[in-house]
């Protein structure tokens, strides 16, 4: 009798386990689950544009499965213990935009983190430092004045657009101002509580757009008037779409190059911003367990 009862218990727990990861293969999302928990634990998402931004990350990750879909790639594992997708976005607003519309359909994240090499716009930081995106920009939402034929183009003449002012026309003046997009402030607190070996670690603006500029004195003009730290070509559409649908953001970027000062490209600075990214999220997720 007892023997009867110790199977039918075992076989009740198998089908509850059953249904369990059923039903986060229906959610499509990661089926870890603290113990007495059985929802899903929603997971983070790191994103980098290029294998060398990405594949460190991916690394870390423990019992890894890869997700692709289209060119994005997805590395889904667990940092100690707690779900983790590296995505592997591609470069640019366009690419990146879309693997964080897929990523925030498909896996219901907790946050969204984005991060990577970049371009500093401030001489005072070095190639190695890293900037915490208190706030993210598109440099490229730019509108020019009028000029007649002939007349030549300016640049530096040229006028800040948010797309987002309204849902009419960009052409109006009232779309003639910057967007900033905040980073979340609980994810700012907890990077800037994180050790880093290599350099700085400072708040800043981060600038995006796909631009690789070249030109100092153009880099200068994003300085002063956007106040730009360094430029990318990603953050900015994670920004714009994790607002849509309100998942916490930030952005963490490296210097892998600094032409304000002499700093030649470094493609080791892509590792360490993943290291350093892995170390803040350990303590995210220690935040997250407690
Ligand atoms: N220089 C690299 C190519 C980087 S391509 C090489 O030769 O391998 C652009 C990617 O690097 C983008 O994902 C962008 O986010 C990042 N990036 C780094 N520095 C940049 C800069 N100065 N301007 C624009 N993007 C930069």
């Amino acid at each position: 009798m007892q023997l009867f009862i110790r199977m039918m218990m075992v076989c009740a727990t198998m089908l509850s386990a059953a249904f369990m990861s059923v039903g986060a293969q229906a959610t499509g999302m990661a089926s870890v689950s603290v113990a007495g928990n059985s929802k899903p634990l929603q997971p983070i998402i790191i994103q980098g544009p290029m294998p060398i931004e990405a594949q460190h990350f991916a690394a870390l990750l423990k019992d890894v499965s890869i997700e692709k879909t289209g060119s994005f790639v997805f590395y889904k594992g667990t940092l100690n213990g707690y779900p983790v997708i590296v995505s592997q976005t591609g470069k640019g607003l366009e690419n990146t935009a879309a693997a964080t519309a897929i990523a925030i359909e498909r896996y219901k994240p907790l946050a969204i983190i984005n991060q990577g090499t970049s371009g500093g716009h401030d001489s005072k930081l070095a190639v190695g430092d890293i900037v915490l995106g208190k706030r993210v920009v598109n440099i490229g939402n730019l509108k020019t004045p009028s000029k007649k034929a002939g007349e030549g183009s300016n640049s530096l003449t040229w006028i800040p657009m948010d797309i987002m002012a309204s849902s009419g026309s960009a052409g109006s003046d009232d779309a003639n101002k910057i967007r900033y997009y905040q980073g979340s402030p609980e994810l700012l607190a907890i990077a800037k509580q994180v050790k880093y070996q290599h350099g700085k670690v400072v708040e800043g603006t981060v600038g995006s757009a796909n631009f690789w500029n070249s030109e100092l004195d153009r880099i200068a003009w994003f300085h002063e008037n956007f106040g730009t730290s360094v430029e990318e070509m990603e953050g900015a559409s994670v920004a714009q779409i994790a607002e849509a649908y309100k998942v916490p953001f930030l952005s963490i970027r490296i210097l892998s190059n600094n032409i304000t000062n002499g700093g030649h490209y470094d493609p080791n600075t892509a590792k360490e911003c993943q290291a350093f990214v892995k170390d803040v999220m350990v303590k995210y997720i220690e935040t997250l367990q407690n």
